[in-house]
């Protein structure tokens, strides 16, 4: 690595960088790319000597941008977004520069130490509890994404679980999310081997916003130990991927602690908003859980990838991922007392990723952060009061945080038919290249959604949203009936 030919190289390809975002709007937003066009244009195998940059670049432009899903177009609305931001590449490249791998503390002192005060800084920031604080006892680490943080956290209390009922008692532990939880969870269960059938769904409704209950989650649970079972952990979501629910984090917490069983509350997404004082209320009883993650590479202005994850019991958390091999064991005497973040996650490699959290947070402030929150917030007010000015379309649920569910509203049709109405203006709207969103279906019902969230996005993006749903529900519904 050449120091004179890198300051070359990247200035090449932070000026393409910057042309990209100039330009990125023009794009389609969602990849129209055939399955298998890309291996047409690429050749058979790697070229057997180096080429230069600026080719590499022009294949770049040439084959890959055209063919690439926008995320960070401004009229991106789809999942749920993807920050990136000036800052967030800024401390991308401070990480991949110094390219350090901070899994014991001896292996990059610093990189940890960063690490220790930035989960402090988030914690504080978004009004945790101080138990989470690694000076309240607790602490935290940033994983790559909340599934390995939610597996994490599942072995930890797996472990703690089966250190009381001895190994064969796996076959007894039951975990509980609603129907909206993420599927990650699901997924997190399945890989620290919870039987498939002691996974519990629990049914939400209208009537409680999409939540959880503590009635529907008492239920559950006193069936399940009154045929033997054993309660393991509850996960609750504040801000649900379909449809932005949020669980009562203060009751399930109490009937958590009653029961004997973790909870963790995933605020993957709208933990971001977390740090606005006006949505603290979201996350009350959060002294009662034993974990809680939040991905700021989604709305917090961090580049991916870059999850938070804090928990109240380090103990449990290392005891179940701790394993130190003779060639990681520190000789150097004297540093006990420190952190060693390869026993807070499964890989051992990890990425220096608090050097971009500090940057972020430098540079933009917690008020920067916070208007930028409160711009997304805003703009999903001005989106839902556009459109329920149109009497064919009607919002589904709540408008939470920066997500807007809604749909045509049935006239004469029965769900079948507004349900392929409803599939029909998506999939209109998404190849006019213009925006692209996605769905959910929730009560049976195909709704589409808008979660706001992308750096770029201004108002005009959102008035030109609504106007693209105005004009294709007005083609595809005279198209119905003529
Ligand atoms: N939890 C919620 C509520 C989410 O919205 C998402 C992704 O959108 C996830 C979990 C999954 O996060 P990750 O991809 O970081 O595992």
């Amino acid at each position: 690595l050449d120091p004179e030919t890198f300051a070359v190289e990247s200035h090449a390809v932070i000026d393409f960088i910057a042309g990209y975002y100039r330009d990125v709007e023009k794009y389609p937003v969602r990849s129209e790319a055939e399955p298998g066009s890309l291996r047409k244009l690429l050749p058979e195998a790697p070229p057997e000597n180096g080429e230069p940059v600026e080719g590499i670049l022009e294949d770049v432009q040439r084959h890959i941008v055209p063919g690439l899903t926008h995320f960070q177009s401004p009229n991106f609305f789809a999942y749920y977004p993807f920050n990136a931001s000036t800052a967030g590449f800024v401390g991308e490249m401070l990480c991949t520069s110094f390219n350090v791998a901070p899994f014991t503390w001896v292996a990059s002192p610093l990189a940890t130490e960063l690490e220790c005060v930035m989960m402090d800084w988030m914690c504080k920031l978004m009004g945790l509890p101080d138990r989470f604080l690694f000076s309240g006892g607790g602490g935290g680490v940033l994983h790559g994404s909340t599934c390995e943080a939610v597996v994490c956290t599942l072995a930890a209390a797996r472990d703690r679980a089966l250190g009381r009922l001895g190994h064969e008692g796996i076959t007894k532990l039951v975990v509980y999310a609603s129907d909206q939880s993420h599927s990650t969870f699901q997924k997190g269960a399945r890989i620290v081997g919870i039987a498939p059938s002691n996974f519990r769904i629990i049914r939400t409704s209208a009537a409680s916003s999409y939540g959880l209950t503590a009635d529907g989650v008492r239920d559950a649970v006193e069936a399940d130990i009154a045929s033997g079972l054993v309660p393991l952990y509850l996960c609750a979501t504040v801000g649900t991927t379909g449809i932005g629910a949020v669980d009562p984090v203060a009751a399930l917490g109490e009937l958590a602690r009653r029961y004997g069983m973790w909870l963790h509350v995933d605020a993957a997404y709208a933990g971001s908003a977390l740090i606005c004082p006006e949505f603290h209320d979201y996350i009350h009883g959060a002294e009662l859980a034993d974990s809680v993650s939040m991905n700021p590479h989604k709305w917090f202005l961090t580049n991916m990838d870059c999850c938070c994850l804090w928990v109240a019991s380090p103990a449990l958390l290392t005891s179940a991922l701790s394993i130190t091999p003779e060639y990681l064991n520190d000789v150097s005497e004297g540093k006990t007392d420190v952190i060693d973040h390869k026993d807070w996650q499964i890989a051992l490699t990890r990425r220096f990723r608090a050097i971009k959290l500090w940057v972020v947070l430098r540079r933009y402030g917690a008020a920067g952060i916070r208007a930028h929150i409160r711009r997304h917030v805003e703009m999903a007010k001005c989106f839902e009061q556009a459109l329920k000015a149109d009497e064919r379309f009607e919002v589904v649920g709540p408008t939470r945080f920066s997500l807007v569910t809604f749909r045509l509203r049935p006239r004469y049709e029965g769900d079948h038919a507004v349900n392929a109405l409803n599939r029909k203006l998506l999939n209109a709207v998404n190849t006019s290249g213009r925006a692209f969103m996605t769905h959910f279906v929730v009560d049976n019902k195909f709704v589409i959604r808008i979660a706001i969230g992308a750096t770029m996005t201004g108002m005009q993006h959102i008035r030109g949203a609504c106007e693209l749903l105005q004009e294709k529900a007005t083609e595809i519904t005279t198209t119905a009936t003529t």
